[in-house]
């Protein structure tokens, strides 16, 4: 019989044909013995009399099959329609895009994915669809997704962003706003073009910080440099004097500023030696550079003899200080009554064994010396005729290269209090 081996009903073991024999009763009961069908392992269920089984598997959906179409495959009658369909090589196929016809392993191998008619997205996720022999034109001239260089700064914009790009490119050209001539130039070198280079642009005189008020475009100031030499001549000679009142009020300010002490003066007098003989010669008074004892503290002085006044003439040296008229007088205490010192420094390089020589005293409110002064008479100022004997400056390092070094020391209330 088509389609297999038959098999034992009983015992499902395949039959052996030599050993089978008609026999009318057996055959009419055989025959109408139920089977299952053969297919039963691939999924078939059908239960039936063996009488109609043949009538079964000539429709069995489970019994196998060779492809009519003799591709040599042989399949479930199931599978027939779809192979006969999508995968028999001998299939013909119709190409959905371009209508052409193919047998089945030559649409596959050849045309399947290749076909100049398939439709397509653009790869560049543009949303394009076209068809594939128009693809790569797209892509290249005309998908605003594609990547173009720009033209003035060579980078990389994908082609939709390049005209926003345009807008602020550093090397995009544009127009001179003095329309001084017709080239473009690049934005980015605009700015110095303007302001350094363009002949058109209105530009101030060179002598504007003198006072020259003149503007004219940049092309015609040589000319008018060259016809105002005079003119500008006076203007840097006005502007020369001017500086030369600022300066001097500079210098008098930085004089100020440099002459505030935090109540502690030092006033080194060098040239000891040739000092002392004129002073030994005729009595001379030297006197030191004016000193605040504060930012807005008293204006003072102080005062050497070195061969002595008064009653240390010839002996000793004198010291005095003085209080001068200072800016802040009318906002300070009056009388002056801070204690005061006087120091001669032991110039000895060992800190420890230095003796220097220290005199102070407290100014009585009563003393005419440290009322408020109404301006520098020139007269001798409050201190001490015998400061220090010659005998005892000549000792230690109390005159050292040549120089001694005075302290004038001024308390301030504060330091008044400590003992
Ligand atoms: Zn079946
Ligand atoms: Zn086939
Ligand atoms: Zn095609
Ligand atoms: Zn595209
Ligand atoms: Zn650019
Ligand atoms: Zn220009
Ligand atoms: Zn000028």
């Amino acid at each position: 019989s088509r389609g297999g081996v038959s098999k034992c009903p009983e015992d499902d073991r395949p039959l052996d044909y030599a050993q089978i024999y008609p026999d009318e009763e057996l055959t009419t009961e055989v025959m109408n013995s139920l089977v299952r069908c053969r297919n039963v392992k691939d999924g078939c269920r059908w239960v039936g009399k063996l009488q109609i089984l043949q009538v079964h598997l000539d429709e069995c959906p489970f019994d196998a099959l060779p492809c009519p179409l003799r591709c040599g495959a042989v399949l479930p009658r199931l599978d027939l329609e779809d192979h006969l369909e999508f995968t028999c090589c001998r299939r013909q196929v119709v190409c959905e895009f371009c209508s052409k016809k193919f047998p089945g392993d030559v649409y596959e191998k050849q045309h399947s994915g290749q076909c100049i008619s398939e439709v397509m997205w653009c790869e560049n996720k543009c949303g394009a669809r076209l068809e594939r022999r128009f693809l790569a034109n797209h892509m290249r001239n005309e998908c605003h997704k594609r990547t173009v260089l720009c033209q003035f700064c060579s980078r990389e914009f994908v082609q939709e962003t390049l005209q926003t790009h345009q807008y602020q490119c550093p090397r995009y050209p544009v127009v001179c706003p003095n329309r001084c001539d017709p080239t473009k130039i690049p934005r980015e070198d605009l700015d110095l073009h303007v302001t350094e280079l363009c002949p058109s642009a209105t530009i101030s005189c060179s002598f504007r910080d003198a006072g020259c008020k003149h503007k004219c475009p940049r092309f015609s100031m040589e000319k008018h440099t060259a016809e105002n030499v005079q003119h500008h001549l006076k203007l840097m000679c006005d502007l020369s004097k001017t500086q030369q009142t600022q300066i001097t009020q500079l210098c008098n300010a930085l004089y100020s500023l440099t002459h505030i002490t935090d109540g502690e003066f030092i006033w080194k007098i060098s040239n000891y030696k040739q000092k002392f003989l004129e002073s030994a010669y005729k009595s001379v008074e030297l006197v030191s550079e004016p000193f605040y004892t504060a930012r807005y503290g008293y204006k003072m002085a102080a005062s050497v003899f070195l061969n002595g006044n008064g009653a240390g003439e010839g002996k000793y040296l004198s010291v005095y200080i003085k209080i001068l008229p200072g800016e802040y007088d009318n906002i300070l205490e009056w009388p002056f009554i801070l204690p005061i010192s006087f120091s001669i420094y032991d110039q000895n390089i060992d800190y420890d064994l230095r003796a220097n020589i220290t005199e102070s005293f407290v100014p009585d409110p009563t003393w005419k010396h440290f009322q408020k002064p109404v301006k520098d008479t020139g007269a001798l100022g409050f201190g001490y005729p015998k400061f220090v004997s010659h005998e005892i400056l000549k000792t230690r390092d109390y005159i050292k290269d040549d120089s001694i070094i005075i302290k004038v020391k001024v308390d301030s209330y504060r330091n008044c209090t400590s003992p």
